[in-house]
């Protein structure tokens, strides 16, 4: 059995990755090359053909060349350049905000060019925003490629030639090294034969294999990877579950009146289905065993008010609480919750994200020690090993699906006590079937708030395209002089922030614009943290009416004040997404709340089906079986993406049928063959599941 473990090689070993990307690759849990090989694409572009430029259609991506006929950079409220391309039969502009002069320079009349990106039709005909291109001479044979691109997941500051590169070095790497190679082979079980066969494929397919069986998973290839996976991650949960077991929790047994006085001072009444909730939380937590509980509900059922009162409860007996988030704008949002809350009672809550800055960090990490914080809210920087609880005794996990399994684990080592492990309770507004929960995340016990507070009227969704946006325009000036306000998402565009932020800023410059009576605010990702925060919190108070913003809003924003929200281009979201952007208004009591789906035509007829969804339901978990049926087809690695797990390429969903199966192989392997385990833990898994250190 070779135990790949002890033979880990740096990123750094590969050519051009220095620190500085090397900082980056860790953000997506590539620490080693090894890691690199399992960082899997979750699409493929076919740039195996060239299309004539009069052959490409609206909306799909191909791949075109042909010959500089002009470029020019012109001013339409901002620099533009725009470079002409003809190839005998069509012609198509490339459209560009964000060059250098050196780019426009280089697109010089006469020269071929081949691009990679989406037909639109724009203002001269056809048109690509910000494709990939290369120049190159009349002279020059250029080949196409003979293997589907793969698409990784990236971050920000890693861009996706960079880290394709970084995975196409990695392979040669592991190749050169015989990495990855004896391990398959020499493996026990016949499924696991062929590992890097299988990576090498899965990284870079051939141009002819059909298509249609990578796009749903079917692949062999494709479905041994999915098993091997399957079985690292119950293998994972097993293992940490086995060394968690015999460890008791933090017995929260008194129960005083703070609780009481603590609900009557809000300005509304707990509904039955969260005093029910609440009373099964309490009751782990007054036990011995750790609580492991997963909370679901519904967006705007109040899940918040029930995280808080379990931290209450904490506190009561003497505990801290660790209340994670998966973004900055929701951490903040609760930070100022429970800081409302709380004023009458005597808690002290803080705060701690990425952006704290380093000496209020330095502060916060003294008192969270000596104990004098009860309650820190905050992001990922939670996770950092110099933040150390005095008496940690719950953690809440918001959002869970945002954060992987390991992660919810490594948050018990922050206890400072190996034989005590804080309870956890997960929020989370994704229903997860439970059968899945058990086999992947290892066993929760679950509490439903199956109810909405009263008042709620279900958000009223209808849908126009985009040719009726001036009327769209019109209604929201309407709905801003009642003094109500309003959301205008902008959606992503595939794989850039920065086009994604660019885009939020035209949409904003031109709503401006036409509506100079109504003071409109911009957040997107791009933005500084102080920049964002004031937006937001003009927007909360009613300085700013209508806030134009980006996907950055999906998570648990809260001003319940806002009744309308317009969703650009809704066809370029699944549905569980769409329906966590609807969730932040229809959050006031007896207000008519609404939703406006402006899309692009033509309309594909899955996006067809998916509005007809929203417009039919607003039913969370209608609309998450709903997602999961319709993912799969059109959407590789369809789970992935939006979230519900940490899963690099299974989906548990489609792959059902490999549940049982790996679940079989994965018991095999935990009684009879440990250090296979672990390697494929490690494999799977990596940094993440830090088991060997607990
Ligand atoms: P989610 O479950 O989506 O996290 P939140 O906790 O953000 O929902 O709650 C949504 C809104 O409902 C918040 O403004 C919160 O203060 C309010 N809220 C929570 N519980 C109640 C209740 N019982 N009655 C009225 N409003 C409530
Ligand atoms: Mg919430």
């Amino acid at each position: 059995m070779v135990e790949d473990n002890k033979d880990l090689h740096s990123v750094e070993n590969l050519k051009g990755v220095g620190p500085k990307i090397s900082q980056s690759l860790k953000s997506l849990g590539i620490t080693y090359i090894q890691d690199a090989m399992f960082h899997l694409p979750f699409r493929y572009e076919d740039r195996t053909v060239l299309t004539p430029i009069g052959e490409a259609s609206y909306e799909k991506s191909v791949l075109i060349q042909g010959e500089i006929v002009k470029s020019t950079v012109v001013f339409r409220g901002r620099r533009m350049l725009f470079t002409e391309i003809y190839d005998g039969t069509g012609r198509i502009t490339m459209r560009m905000f964000n060059f250098a002069m050196a780019q426009h320079k280089a697109l010089k009349e006469g020269l071929m060019v081949r691009c990679y990106g989406s037909v639109t039709p724009g203002p001269n005909g056809k048109q690509m925003i910000h494709p990939q291109y290369q120049i190159f001479n009349k002279s020059e044979d250029l080949e196409v490629d003979n293997s589907l691109t793969p698409v990784y997941p990236t971050t920000s500051g890693l861009q996706q030639g960079r880290i394709r590169k970084v995975i196409k070095d990695s392979i040669d790497y592991c190749d050169n090294h015989n990495l990855l190679k004896e391990t398959s082979s020499a493996s026990m079980d016949s499924g696991f034969n062929n590992l890097w066969e299988n990576l090498k494929f899965i990284h870079h397919p051939p141009a002819h294999i059909d298509i249609q069986t990578l796009i749903e998973g079917q692949h062999p290839a494709q479905r041994a990877l999915i098993k091997e996976e399957l079985v690292a991650h119950m293998l994972c949960a097993g293992i940490l579950k086995n060394e968690l077991e015999g460890r008791s929790g933090p017995a929260m047994e008194k129960i005083t009146n703070t609780q009481n006085k603590f609900t009557s001072s809000l300005a509304f009444k707990l509904t039955n289905a969260q005093k029910r909730t609440w009373n099964e939380i309490r009751s782990d937590m007054t036990g011995k065993t750790p609580m492991r509980r997963l909370l679901q509900g519904d967006v705007g059922s109040g899940k918040t008010l029930v995280g808080a009162l379990s931290a209450l409860h904490a506190h009561e007996n003497g505990w801290q609480t660790a209340f994670m988030c998966p973004t900055e704008i929701l951490a903040e949002q609760h930070h100022l919750s429970l800081t409302e809350w709380f004023s009458p009672h005597d808690l002290k809550i803080e705060l701690l994200t990425g952006s704290t800055n380093s000496s209020n960090r330095k502060e916060i990490v003294t008192k969270l020690q000596t104990g004098e914080i009860n309650i820190l809210v905050g992001t990922h920087a939670l996770f950092q090993e110099d933040v150390i609880f005095n008496r940690l005794g719950l953690t809440v996990i918001d959002e869970q699906h945002r954060f992987g399994v390991h992660q919810r684990f490594s948050m018990l080592e922050k206890g400072g006590t190996k034989q005590l492990s804080p309870h956890q309770l997960i929020m989370t507004a994704t229903p997860i079937p439970r059968t899945l929960a058990m086999t992947v995340y290892g066993s929760l016990e679950t509490s439903i708030i199956d109810e909405l507070p009263p008042g709620r009227k279900p958000v009223e969704t209808s849908a126009r395209p985009n040719s009726m946006r001036k009327k769209v325009i019109k209604r929201i000036e309407e709905v801003c002089l009642t003094g109500q306000r309003v959301y205008w998402v902008c959606t992503l565009i595939e794989d850039s922030e920065e086009l994604e932020a660019q885009s939020a800023e035209e949409l904003f410059k031109e709503i401006s614009e036409s509506l100079p009576n109504i003071d409109v605010g911009l957040v997107h990702g791009r933005l500084k943290k102080k920049a964002k925060d004031q937006v937001i919190k003009k927007f909360r108070e009613g300085k700013i009416q209508l806030l134009v913003c980006t996907t950055v809003i999906e998570v648990g924003v809260d001003v319940p004040e806002a009744t309308l929200m317009i969703i650009e281009n809704p066809e370029r979201l699944g549905l569980s997404q769409l329906h966590q952007l609807r969730g932040r208004v229809g959050r006031k009591a007896d207000s008519d709340s609404h939703c406006l789906l402006l899309y692009k035509e033509p309309l594909t007829a899955l996006a067809e089906e998916r509005i007809r969804t929203m417009q039919k339901t607003n039913d969370g978990f209608e609309i998450a079986e709903k997602d999961l049926e319709l993912r799969g087809a059109g959407d590789i690695f369809g789970v992935r993406q939006s979230g519900l797990m940490d899963l690099k390429i299974a989906n548990p969903i489609r792959d059902s049928d490999l549940l049982e199966e790996a679940q079989n192989e994965a018991i095999i392997i935990a009684k009879d063959n440990d250090s296979f385990a672990k390697v494929i833990v490690r494999r799977w898994i990596g940094d993440r599941a830090d088991y060997s250190e607990s």
